[in-house]
C-alpha cells in the first residue's frame, strides 16, 4: 500500500507532540533489555523436486546490558562464541514441513503441519514451561480457554468436514486432544491457532509460516514477561522488552493478540500489587507506512518529541480506510506513537494500549518516558539493518537467551549484582 501524500504543513502537529520531559515518569529505569525477533524461511529438501519444501523458523531472544552499552570491557558478561552461535544457527530453531512435504504419520501436508506443530509446542520450553502450557497461559482470558487443559477449537481442521468451516467448538484436551462430531477429525490444541487454514499441499506456505512465527515472537515474550513476573517481580521491574516490529498477530491466529494484552493486564496488575513497577513493553517497527509518514513530517518536528496520533490523524494523513474502523482493532495489541529522538533519530514505536484512559493520549501511558529513553539507549541499534537482537548480540553486552539456557542464570552472570 502506498502512503498518503500529504503536505505535512497542513497537518497541526502542536495538537499532537510533546516534549519528552513532559511525559509521565516512574522511578525506575530498565537495567535489562530483552529483544526478540523471528525469522523464517523455506528450503527445498530435493534438488530434483523444488517444489518439495520444508520450513525454518528462528526465534532469536537476546538479553542486554544496558550500563555494559558503552564500555569496552565488558567480558565478565559476554560469552563471544555465545553470540557467534547466534550468528550461525539463530535460536529454538523450529522445523516445519511445508508443500508436498508429508510426516511418516500422516497423510497430507495439512495433517503434517498440525502435527508437528502441536509436537512442536509441546516438546519446547521456556523457562522449563511448553509452548503449550505458555499458549494456554496467555489464552485465561479468552472465550476459547475452558481450563489449564482444554481449549475450544472454534472450526473443524478437516476442509473436507460437512460442517464447511461453520463454528462448532471442538472442546480439545491438550494431552488427550477431541474430536469433531461431524467426521471424526482428530484435533489438536493448536488448532485453536488456525495457522493450518494457510497451509497448501503445492504451493509457497510462507503466509502460515509466517502466522506462527510471528505467534511464537508474542509467546516467547509472554513466557519470560510471566516466568519473572510470577518468581521475580523485582527483577522484572528492570527489564524492558523490544519487539522487533509490531504489537500485533496477524491473519488466522488474530485473536490472539487481545489475549496477550489481558496477559500483560495481568502481569501489570500483579507487578503493583507486589509493590513493583511493570516492565516497558515496545515494538519498532524500522519501515511501513508510519515509517514513512515520520520521515515526511521530520523537518516539522523538535528532537526529543513524541508525535500522538488519534484514529483521525491515522486515517487523514497515514492509512487509508474510514475513520469508522478503529485503527489496528482486530490485529494489534499496541497503538502507535512517532518518537523524534534528542539526536534526531526517528522511530515509530507500538506500545501496549493501556487497560484505563483514552489510549490516544500518551499521558495515559505511565511508561512513556522510560520507554522512550530506553529507545533512545539502543537506538543505533535499532537502526541498524540487522534485526535488533542480533545487532545487540553484536555490540558485547547482550547474550543470547537460548532454549538451554535459563534467564536468571544469566542474571547472575552479572557480578555486580546482589539478587
Ligand atoms: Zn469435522
Amino acid at each position: 500500500m502506498e502512503t498518503k501524500e500529504v503536505n505535512p504543513e497542513h497537518i497541526n502537529l502542536d495538537q499532537h507532540t510533546t516534549p519528552l520531559a513532559d511525559l509521565p515518569d516512574e522511578e525506575n529505569d530498565p537495567e535489562y533489555l530483552i529483544s526478540i525477533d523471528g525469522s523464517n524461511q523455506e528450503v527445498p529438501t530435493d534438488d530434483q523436486y523444488p517444489s518439495n519444501r520444508i520450513a525454518f523458523i528462528q526465534i532469536a531472544a537476546v538479553l542486554t546490558r544496558l550500563d555494559l552499552l558503552e564500555e569496552q570491557d565488558s567480558q565478565s558478561f559476554v560469552d563471544p562464541a555465545q553470540v557467534e552461535k547466534l550468528d550461525q544457527t539463530g535460536l529454538q530453531d523450529i522445523v516445519l514441513p511445508s508443500s508436498n512435504y508429508v510426516r511418516e504419520e500422516a497423510d497430507t501436508v495439512l495433517e503434517s503441519w498440525r502435527l508437528q506443530i502441536y509436537d512442536t509446542f509441546k516438546s519446547r520450553k521456556i523457562e522449563n514451561k511448553t509452548l503449550l502450557e505458555i499458549l494456554m497461559e496467555v489464552s485465561k482470558e479468552d472465550p476459547r480457554y475452558v481450563s489449564d487443559e482444554e481449549i475450544l477449537v472454534y472450526r473443524c481442521p478437516n476442509p473436507d468436514c460437512e460442517s464447511d468451516g461453520s463454528r462448532i467448538d471442538i472442546q480439545t484436551h491438550i494431552e488427550e486432544l477431541g474430536e469433531c462430531d461431524v467426521c471424526g477429525t482428530r484435533t489438536y490444541p493448536t488448532d485453536a491457532l488456525r495457522t493450518h487454514e494457510r497451509v497448501s499441499s503445492t504451493q509457497s506456505n510462507e503466509a502460515a509460516i509466517g502466522a506462527i512465527r510471528q505467534v511464537l515472537e508474542h509467546l516467547t515474550m509472554c513466557a519470560y514477561l510471566n516466568y519473572l513476573s510470577q518468581n521475580h517481580p523485582e527483577r522484572l521491574s528492570r527489564v524492558g522488552f523490544v519487539i522487533d516490529g509490531p504489537l500485533a498477530i496477524y491473519d488466522t491466529p488474530s485473536w490472539l493478540h487481545s489475549a496477550i494484552l489481558q496477559n500483560i493486564y495481568r502481569v501489570y496488575n500483579r507487578q503493583r500489587e507486589a509493590g513493583f513497577e511493570p516492565p516497558i513493553i515496545v515494538g519498532v517497527e524500522k519501515s511501513g507506512q508510519f515509517k514513512d509518514h515520520a520521515e515526511n513530517i521530520d523537518r516539522r518536528l523538535n528532537d526529543g518529541t513524541l508525535l500522538h496520533m488519534n484514529n483521525e490523524y491515522i486515517y487523514n494523513f497515514i492509512k487509508s480506510g474510514t475513520t469508522d474502523n478503529e485503527y489496528g482493532e482486530r490485529e494489534h495489541y499496541g497503538w502507535p506513537f512517532i518518537y523524534k529522538s534528542n539526536s534526531g533519530r526517528l522511530f515509530v514505536l507500538k506500545i501496549p494500549i493501556p487497560n484505563k484512559g483514552e489510549k490516544y493520549d500518551p499521558m495515559n501511558y505511565p511508561l512513556m518516558k522510560k520507554t522512550l529513553e530506553s529507545i533512545e539507549n539502543v537506538e543505533t541499534a535499532l537502526y541498524d539493518d540487522a534485526t535488533i537482537p542480533i545487532t545487540l548480540a553484536h555490540q558485547r553486552a547482550s547474550i543470547p537467551l537460548d532454549t538451554g539456557s535459563r534467564v536468571l542464570e544469566l542474571f547472575s552472570q552479572d557480578s555486580t549484582d546482589g539478587s
